[in-house]
């Protein structure tokens, strides 16, 4: 059985799957993980969280006597030598996984797997609805959101599934050598590569979707766009780990939805939606990572300035707004998905640049990394995706915080140079005048820089820049 960012025990579907074949045919299950070097060589906030939250699944396995070994090469060599060592092997269970790098190497290693006469049972197991079952009459896919979701909601789901850690147990086998010299490769990738940030184990995230369920989810419509409010779930970076799944979180809701009603739960259901939708567009437009879905837009002339590009990551660009989402996602691995919005808007609208720049910088930066939905944001907020924001549609960073940091809090949580500026300049503090900056202890180009483009000024430019191609 081999994990792959699935950490977790519980409603998993290839570890029910393969605990179940193992009792019926009275076999063993070795339990793995495939560590490629390729990920571990590149330092990254993101990298740092992933190869944690595993050493951690590992210590909670351990604890309970299930073994997760660490094989350690690119897949075939890791593979081969698994082979190798396990020549009595006979079947390899996994999630698998319908996007990118981890699709390609699924379909690879099928192949290479039975030419060796091992049987390969992979599952869809990460996502709610699957890349191919939610489909038109004509049996294409839909490109748009709102009639997707439509027939998304109407189709029967799955239920989770369980099985008993004493099971688990039961038929997990130990190779000592293979096991401890797993854990020590993987105790040296996490001495270089250590997280910032405590990582929590699947009963953890349970416990977190039960408080979300009883205390938030019925007001999720009214605060989750709100960034000082706290009124989204985080569950995205134990989605991102698999310490929990999405099918359990939609089961709880939906038995949660037996008994009380809300628009909040309606409006979650919509948003766990969003997180297929994005894997199926992905899965369908397989080079939709470096490659605008819509054709007329590939030849879009994309500005490059370094110097522009930093203070945007650092969170120096002068709208309090938009600095604020960008050192939250330095400070936690994990930005509001208001702030999402508004800085890749910032990146590709007001500083025109390319969308592909940010959607790198967010796989690098972000806890809760998942490759289609960074890369659905990014064309949407681009307006280059399929059901992306119209090009015409610029958000303004001044009335977006208006609008959803009214009295600055967040602001000023993120900004602490922007602390005592009064409500009246949060948005736009090099609006005060000098006795104002004096008296707020912030001179605008000193303390807090002046903005670093002029929005009405690049507004018009995005614009023409689209216009060029239509
Ligand atoms: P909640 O509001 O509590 O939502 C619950 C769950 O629904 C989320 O955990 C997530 O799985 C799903 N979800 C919610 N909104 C979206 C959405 N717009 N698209 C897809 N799924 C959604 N989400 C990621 O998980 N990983 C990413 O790398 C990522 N990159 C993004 C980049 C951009 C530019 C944008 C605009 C959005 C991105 N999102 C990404 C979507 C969204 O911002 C996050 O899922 C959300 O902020 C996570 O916080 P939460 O768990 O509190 O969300």
């Amino acid at each position: 059985m081999w994990f792959r960012r699935d950490f977790r025990l519980q409603d998993n579907t290839a570890l029910y799957h393969a605990v179940k074949e193992a009792q019926k045919r009275k076999e063993p299950i070795l339990f793995m993980y495939h560590l490629d070097p390729k990920f571990t060589s590149k330092d990254t906030p993101n990298h740092r969280f992933f190869f944690t939250a595993l050493q951690e699944f590992i210590k909670h396995c351990e604890a309970k006597g299930i073994f997760v070994h660490v094989i350690v090469g690119t897949w075939k060599d890791a593979f081969s030598k698994l082979l190798d060592h396990f020549p009595d092997m006979t079947s390899l269970y996994f999630n698998k996984d319908e996007v990118g790098e981890g699709h390609k190497r699924d379909n690879e290693l099928e192949r290479f797997l039975n030419q060796k006469n091992i049987r390969v049972r992979s599952f869809d197991d990460y996502n709610i609805h699957h890349a191919n079952e939610v489909k038109k009459a004509d049996n294409s896919i839909y490109k748009v959101f709102t009639p997707y979701f439509k027939k998304w909601n109407s189709l029967p789901k799955k239920a989770p599934v369980t099985v008993n850690d004493q099971k688990i147990k039961n038929n997990s086998v130990k190779d000592d050598g293979l096991y401890n010299k797993g854990v020590e490769t993987l105790s040296k990738t996490i001495k270089k590569l250590p997280a910032q940030v405590e990582i929590s184990q699947e009963e953890q995230a349970f416990k977190l979707l039960q408080s979300f369920l009883k205390d938030k989810v019925d007001h999720y419509d009214r605060f989750r766009d709100l960034p000082a409010a706290n009124g989204t779930s985080k569950l995205s970076v134990f989605l991102r780990t698999g310490a929990i799944s999405a099918r359990t979180i939609l089961y709880l809701i939906q038995e949660k939805q037996l008994t009380s009603y809300s628009t909040g739960m309606d409006t979650f259901v919509k948003e766990l939606a969003w997180r297929d939708f994005y894997n199926m567009i992905y899965h369908h437009y397989p080079n939709s990572k470096s490659e605008e879905i819509e054709v007329k837009y590939h030849q879009l002339d994309w500005s490059k300035d370094e110097n522009l590009l930093q203070k945007w990551k650092e969170g120096n660009t002068g709208f309090p707004i938009v600095d604020a989402g960008m050192r939250q996602l330095k400070q936690e691995g994990w930005m509001h998905n208001r702030l999402r919005m508004i800085t890749a808007s910032f990146l590709t609208k007001d500083l025109l640049m390319d969308w592909r720049i940010g959607e790198l910088y967010f796989e690098e930066m972000l806890h809760d990394y998942d490759e289609s939905s960074n890369i659905g944001g990014w064309q949407w907020a681009a307006s280059v995706g399929t059901d992306a924001v119209p090009y015409f549609r610029i958000f303004n960073p001044i009335t977006q915080s208006i609008r959803f940091d009214h009295r600055g809090e967040y602001i000023k949580k993120y900004v602490p140079e922007l602390s005592r500026v009064p409500e009246a300049f949060i948005h736009e503090p090099s609006n005060m005048n000098k006795t104002d900056q004096k008296k707020a202890n912030c001179i605008i180009g000193k303390d807090y820089p002046e903005p670093i483009v002029d929005h009405s000024l690049q507004r018009k430019s995005a614009i023409q820049m689209f216009k060029d191609l239509t």
